[in-house]
């Protein structure tokens, strides 16, 4: 029989059947791969004040020390240098996993060869990392937890994305290494959940931007925002008139958070409504940053999705959740983190 998910003693969360009802532990053991980069640090921000002890499992490919360290001195935080494509054991309640080469920089733009091992990386991370997290959570029965994608609805014919949509993706593209390697993920996630009874929740994530994002891994928030405070002009690919639709990542985290915490598996889309065209992204930059911001016109790349926005109605009615930071709020409190980066060290994330 499947077993009871949850049971909640004054804030603090049991793992049912396996902690006894009644002894109420201190915390929750928590491990979140890929938790120093920038949704995971945000999110072990979270676990850490909840009073929860955290352990991260990172292999700092993308991520920082400094996004975690104010939590180094902490005895309920711990980090591992691990790469998820080797097997780990833990003990753990719950794991979030987050690992996985997200930025989109690394398979556009870089040389041929560097290409081929980005995305031989991204399969091996969404693929066998998935699966030794998903083994690990089975052997020692955690909920598990996955950070899939919007980009699972590929070039979406359907708009906005209901999570009962299967999506439009070019398995051959320059893009389908990271969109199927996510589905490949999202159905091994379905496989040890229907096969080895595993507690899993699924998670599609839209576009999302806040304090910590990396200065160089070009997505179109973090490269406006910084190109705009260097007094470079802002790159638009293709017409401008794609659509996305932003979402601040503490709006992310509470729906990452509720996800974990609930009754329901998923997958369920976590993102913010609001769309806006690249033109219309870049106007809320120049009236954030800079009225003279200048915008510069370049040829887009292969695949890009014309358009994308999420239908959060299964997250507002089964989790209770909905993003309640709007961009015009947002942005500033990302570029003040950016400005106070490019200002205290010029190169990091430069040309
Ligand atoms: P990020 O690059 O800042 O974080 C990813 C982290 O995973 C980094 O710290 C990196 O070092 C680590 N990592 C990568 N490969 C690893 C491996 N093999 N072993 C161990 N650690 C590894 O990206 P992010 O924006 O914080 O994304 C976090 C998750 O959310 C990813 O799974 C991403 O696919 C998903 N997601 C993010 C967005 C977004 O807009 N930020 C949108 C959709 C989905
Ligand atoms: N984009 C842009 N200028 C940039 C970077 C991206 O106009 O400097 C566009 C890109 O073509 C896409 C959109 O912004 O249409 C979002 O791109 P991003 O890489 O941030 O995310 P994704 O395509 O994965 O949604």
């Amino acid at each position: 029989p499947r077993r009871i998910a949850y049971e909640v003693h004054s804030g603090h969360v049991n793992v049912g059947g396996r902690i006894p009802v009644g002894l109420k532990p201190k915390s929750l053991r928590v491990l979140v791969t890929g938790g120093s980069g920038f949704v995971g640090s945000h999110l072990v921000d979270r676990l850490i004040a909840r009073g929860d002890s955290v352990i991260v499992v990172d292999n700092f490919f993308t991520g920082r020390k400094e996004n975690i360290l104010h939590h180094l001195k902490n005895p309920r935080f711990e980090l591992i240098r691990h790469d998820v494509v080797e097997p780990i054991m833990l003990e753990v309640d719950q794991i979030y996993h987050l690992a996985c080469p997200a930025s989109p920089v690394h398979y556009k733009y870089n040389p041929v060869k560097t290409i081929i091992s980005f995305l031989n990386r991204d399969h091996k991370t969404n693929v066998v990392g998935t699966m030794n997290m998903l083994g690990l959570a089975k052997r020692i029965n955690a909920r598990f937890l996955l950070t899939s994608t919007s980009e699972v609805y590929g070039d979406p014919l359907q708009h906005p994305q209901v999570e009962t949509y299967w999506g439009n993706v070019n398995p051959i593209g320059v893009r389908s290494c990271y969109d199927e390697g996510k589905r490949v993920a999202e159905t091994l996630t379905m496989d040890y959940h229907r096969g080895l009874n595993v507690e899993v929740r699924i998670a599609r994530i839209f576009n999302t931007y806040g304090p910590r994002m990396c200065l160089d891994d070009g997505r179109v928030v973090s490269n406006f925002v910084a190109q705009a405070l260097r007094k470079e002009p802002m790159t638009v690919y293709g017409d401008g008139k794609q659509t996305r639709s932003f979402q601040y990542v503490s709006d992310l985290v509470e729906g990452l958070m509720r996800l974990m915490e609930g009754e329901h598996v998923g997958p369920f889309n976590l993102g913010n409504p609001g769309e806006f065209t690249m033109l219309e992204l870049a106007k809320v930059v120049q009236d954030t940053i800079d009225s003279n911001a200048k915008i510069e016109f370049r040829p887009n790349t292969e695949d890009d999705p014309h358009m994308r926005k999420p239908d959060i109605s299964r997250a507002k009615e089964l989790l209770g959740w909905q993003p309640v930071v709007p961009l015009q709020e947002g942005l500033p409190m990302m570029v003040s983190d950016f400005r106070q980066r490019i200002i205290s060290n010029p190169k990091e994330g430069g040309s």
